[in-house]
């Protein structure tokens, strides 16, 4: 099987070299369009058959950039384009095509389609690669300030409000840095639910309009935040992040039950050591309490 680093590294431009069959994810701008990659135009411009989830946007990203169709099909192809469809590319694909998989844009399958093509490639063992690039939820996070060690992609909240609460609860507790996308018309909805639901006091960022000319991104609690654009009206792109949940500070009824537990089958010393790793609390506290109802 070919792996993508067939794909040749560097040509200084685009459509000189032939691409290796198989399927080739392809990024693409969420904005600025020269945030294309050299790497994205080569297999643009070199794959057999193109195929977009709209296919206007990808010719005219083509035209941007100066890549020739050159009498190539453009194929339409959606996650929902139907069982038909998916076989056609696969056939396509097992016949020795390389065919390039552009989504409206961005990173495809990263609340766009893709997702079930991939799927269906891998599990027919035909070669796949991705010409990696733009990605809105990546470049929010980048520039948020908050911490990017470990992060939670959550995609488009629903938008009824029972369904949107139900679903936020779920991350209430997460210990990561969450990201979601929303649209303008419900951004002050969600960042009210979310006030509710998360906490008001969690600090919080709105990117909009990334890469764009009017870029702006906004810091702030979210009982802050939602106040403010509640009182906006905004239009443009959004990604919404929010800071990981405060760590949990237990009680001493809480030291006292894992306590409890403990000491039935550990010394008072051991206890003491188990106890106060888990619940992340000074082990000098906890030796004290361990003492106290080992005497008891
Ligand atoms: N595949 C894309 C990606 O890699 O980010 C996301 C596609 S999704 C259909 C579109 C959503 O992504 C928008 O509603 C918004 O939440 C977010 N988004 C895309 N471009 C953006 C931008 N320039 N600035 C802020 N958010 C953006």
């Amino acid at each position: 099987m070919r792996q993508s680093s067939d794909i040749p590294d560097s040509p200084a431009k685009p459509g000189l070299r032939a691409i290796p069959p198989g399927l080739h994810f392809v990024s693409t701008p969420i904005g600025a369009a020269r945030d294309i990659t050299l790497r994205a135009l080569d297999v643009l411009a070199g794959a057999d058959v193109l195929v977009a989830e709209d296919t206007r946007t990808l010719r005219h990203l083509m035209e941007i950039h100066g890549v020739p169709l050159a009498g190539r099909q453009v194929i339409a192809y959606h996650d929902h384009s139907g069982e038909g469809q998916l076989q056609r590319l696969l056939g396509l694909i097992a016949e020795g095509k390389s065919l390039a998989y552009a989504s409206e844009a961005g990173t495809p399958l990263i609340s766009d389609p893709g997702f079930e093509l991939a799927r269906a490639v891998a599990a027919a063992g035909l070669p796949m690669s991705a010409a990696p690039g733009p990605c809105a939820a990546i470049c929010a996070l980048t520039l948020s300030g908050l911490p990017s060690d470990r992060f939670l992609f959550a995609g488009f909240p629903p938008a009824a409000q029972g369904a949107r609460r139900d679903f936020l609860a779920e991350f209430a507790a997460v210990q990561a840095t969450l990201i979601f996308y929303e649209s303008p018309k419900r951004l002050a909805a969600l960042l009210a639910e979310m006030a509710r639901t998360l906490g008001g006091g969690r600090q919080a960022v709105i990117c909009r309009e990334l890469t764009k000319r009017f870029e702006e991104v906004s810091r702030g609690t979210l009982e802050a935040l939602a106040a403010d654009f509640a009182a906006r009206e905004v239009k443009g792109e959004i990604v919404v992040l929010v800071d990981r949940a405060p760590p949990e500070v237990a009680s001493e009824a809480s030291i006292e039950a894992a306590l409890d537990t403990a000491l039935a089958t550990m010394s008072v010393k051991d206890a003491a050591t188990f106890v106060s790793q888990t619940l992340k609390v000074s082990r000098k506290l906890v030796y004290k309490i361990a003492l106290d109802r080992s005497q008891r």
